[in-house]
């Protein structure tokens, strides 16, 4: 359950597999390493598909309006989301989702393939649910694990929640009759498989002078980051998205306070709570900023969110990227096990390799 922190980088990958290395040899750390960089292998095909983000957000407001016409199909996803379909497995995953902000990585994969296969709801709504209400909603992991879970990862791969592996693996907890859950899975098809793009060049830095140092919930572990010798006036907080459930608020403002609370004391300057763009540009313009710099954006809501503001700034938004991030993510092209190969050349790379003991 270290998600919510490893995906807000409230602790770093880099400083989990480093953890784990001081007490672990790799062999007997690598399943979990392995794990760790799934989420990794999502954030760097989700960049080399830099088209999947917009049409997936596309696809979600033309399911919305379906929902305003389709009351039947309104009342079944509503249903669906309160937990009360009659299927007590996927009812039970659903009001824990709601209740705790966290599922279980088979219990997310029963539920969207129920979600889809079973009750023949529209995936991207399924997504948007988990995003809403998990503490580690990330566009990347959610939006591709979805999308594997339907067959429009791997072409023609799909996952079928089956009764006896769901009965085997919550300890008959659940026992799905066999004729309540779909019997297989036909991958779906929307025709947007993404198109491989090069991954984005985060923007340069200033080479020197003051900058704002822009925080957001993709990152609050500013103390680690690379701002080479530029000095930090202040720090502006961005404000968190309101779409998300309660608890999901609640954990990111509780996640950027303490990140604000470690910033200012580490640049040692002062911290602001940004509230729109014209904040943000005095904040700029009175520190003298020759940029807002922010850890590089990955695809995603908050990312869009922050650009949008871009052209009201005095100064331009600059990018500072993690050596994780800029040696792993070409790696994740294809299939996982590309990148899963180049764990110990890359662990190498960032001087994690061979640090394990005996
Ligand atoms: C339909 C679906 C939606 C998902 N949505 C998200 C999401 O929005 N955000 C998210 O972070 N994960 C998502 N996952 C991946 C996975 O379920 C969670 O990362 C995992 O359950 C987190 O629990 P944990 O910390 O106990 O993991 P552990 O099993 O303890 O793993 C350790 C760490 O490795 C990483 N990790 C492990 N498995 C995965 C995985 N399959 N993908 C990505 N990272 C992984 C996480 O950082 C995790 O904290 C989704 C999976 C599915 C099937």
């Amino acid at each position: 359950m270290l998600s919510p922190y490893i995906r807000h980088r409230l602790i770093t990958e880099q400083e989990v597999v480093a953890a784990v290395l001081e007490q672990h040899n790799f062999a007997a750390a690598e399943k979990f390493i392995q794990e760790v960089c799934w989420r990794t292998y999502w954030k760097g095909w989700f960049e080399q598909h830099a088209d999947l983000w917009p049409s997936y957000c596309a696809e979600l407001e033309r399911c919305r309006s379906e929902l305003q016409d389709d009351l039947g199909l309104a009342g079944l996803v509503a249903a669906a989301e309160r937990g009360d379909t009659g299927l007590t497995c996927f009812d039970a995953w659903a009001r824990e989702l709601v209740a705790t902000g966290y599922l279980h990585n088979h219990a997310r994969m029963w539920f969207a393939s129920i979600w889809i296969f079973t009750l023949k709801l529209p995936w991207a709504l399924g997504a948007d649910f988990f995003y809403r209400h998990l503490l580690d909603g990330d566009p990347a992991s959610n939006t591709l694990s979805w999308r594997w879970v339907a067959g429009l990862h791997t072409k023609g791969k799909t996952y079928l929640a089956r009764p006896d592996n769901i009965a085997h693996y919550t300890d008959a907890r659940f026992c799905p009759d066999v004729d309540e859950l779909a019997p297989f899975a036909i991958a779906l098809d929307d025709d947007v498989w993404g198109t491989r793009c090069a991954i984005r060049t985060p923007i340069p830095l200033p080479s020197s002078g003051k900058i704002v140092y822009l925080l957001t919930d993709e990152d609050l572990h500013p103390e680690s980051l690379d701002l080479g010798a530029l000095g930090v006036a202040a720090v502006a907080v961005f404000p968190i998205d309101d779409t998300r459930a309660a608890p999901v608020r609640a954990f990111k403002t509780a996640a950027l306070a303490d990140a604000a609370r470690r910033a200012a004391e580490h640049f040692a300057c002062s911290v602001e709570i940004v509230t729109s763009q014209e904040h943000l540009a005095d904040i700029a313009t009175a520190s003298k900023a020759r940029a807002v710099v922010t850890a590089m954006l990955p695809i995603g809501r908050t990312r869009d969110r922050v650009m949008s503001w871009a052209t009201a700034l005095p100064t331009p938004i600059a990018e500072t990227q993690r050596a994780w991030d800029a040696f792993f993510w070409p790696h994740a092209k294809a299939g996982f096990f590309g990148l899963k190969d180049k764990i110990p050349a890359v662990l190498s790379k960032l001087d994690l390799w061979p640090k394990a003991v005996p």
